[in-house]
């Protein structure tokens, strides 16, 4: 399927010294770069997408792009090449936008598409569109987002995304005058199981505490680690009541977690918790989080294992 740069990937008739360089450049360009007309019919399709799509010019030209777009884009891409041809003008010309595009074994990629257009000798509307894989970047970015949002050992929200969310969940609350109370959690006596079992046996019990609490919470809670075995949630639409008994579910279920150990030891812990109703005068997570860790600290000066509520919740 390999083709030689000479070789002629243009309509029939259409061939000129314009042409040929044309041909050269694109067949030596990174990017897919392909023309079609003014009816939306393949005129030239180049070496670069050939291999991104999989398909030969050969198979390629005098046809339609339908069949390097995926089936939800088809009518659109048809309803945008009428549109064109009828008034001349064209949507995005010079313009970068990120599409979809489906190779021959049916599998999807994220492209981004710059058209261009122009009038031919022959006063024909044509359009170029050159065509850049982006799945490496897309990648890239997803990875990025998930390093910069989450918190590696758990997998749960970081500190800094933690309190980007509860700042804006804070701020939408008192604009619908809606509840919102803020529960949080501290592992007891954590030092004693790192002592006793080891730093990794520490981190799983860091573990199974955060899918255990991420388990028992709804979808629009907001759960992260604020660092070493600390934790916070955010309970929207929730008043001081229901977060009292949300905090008492969670205590017991971190209560009935259990680890197995290879040698066939079992560890159990356990974890206090505060909470804090949202007021008037909280502008952001800051003080919500301190009225939180007082009724924290009183859980934990209340024998550990317990819910405290903050005095003024
Ligand atoms: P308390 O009941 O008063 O909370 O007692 P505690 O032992 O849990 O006290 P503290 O909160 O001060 O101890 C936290 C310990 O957590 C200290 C630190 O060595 C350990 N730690 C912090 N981050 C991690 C981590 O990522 N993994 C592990 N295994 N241990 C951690
Ligand atoms: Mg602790
Ligand atoms: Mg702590």
């Amino acid at each position: 399927m390999l083709l030689g740069i000479a070789r002629l990937t243009t309509a029939p008739g259409r061939t000129d010294n314009s042409d040929a360089k044309f041909h050269s450049l694109a067949n030596v360009a990174a990017d897919a770069i392909i023309t079609i007309d003014e009816h939306g019919t393949i005129q030239s399709f180049n070496l670069c997408a050939e291999r991104m799509f999989g398909r030969s010019a050969e198979s390629m030209i005098g046809q339609k792009l339908h069949p390097i777009i995926p089936e939800r884009y088809r009518r659109l891409h048809d309803d945008g090449v009428s549109r064109v041809s009828r008034s001349g003008e064209t949507p995005f010309d010079g313009e970068t936008r990120e599409f979809h595009a489906l190779r021959k074994d049916g599998s999807e990629f994220p492209i981004e598409l710059t058209v261009a257009s122009w009038f031919g000798e022959d006063r024909r509307l044509s359009f170029i569109g050159i065509i850049r894989d982006i799945t490496e970047r897309k990648r890239l970015e997803a990875e990025l987002r998930q390093l910069a949002t989450t918190d590696p050992l758990t997998g749960i929200l970081n500190r800094r995304r933690f309190t980007e969310l509860t700042t804006q969940e804070i701020h939408r609350a008192h604009r619908l005058r809606h509840p919102l109370t803020l529960i949080m959690l501290d592992i007891d006596w954590f030092k004693r199981i790192n002592d006793a079992f080891g730093h990794t046996v520490g981190d799983r019990v860091i573990q199974s505490l955060a899918s255990a609490c991420a388990s028992e919470l709804r979808e629009i809670d907001i759960l992260g680690r604020l660092g070493g075995e600390e934790f916070a949630v955010v309970l929207p639409e929730l008043g001081a009541s229901g977060s009292l008994e949300v905090a008492e579910r969670l205590r017991q279920k971190v209560e009935g977690l259990q680890i197995t150990l290879n040698d066939g030891r079992i560890v159990r812990f356990t974890c206090s918790l505060g909470v804090a109703v949202l007021k008037d005068t909280d502008q952001s997570p800051d003080t919500l989080l301190v009225r939180a860790d007082n009724a924290l600290y009183r859980a934990k000066r209340d024998g550990r294992n317990c819910v405290r509520a903050a005095s003024d919740s």
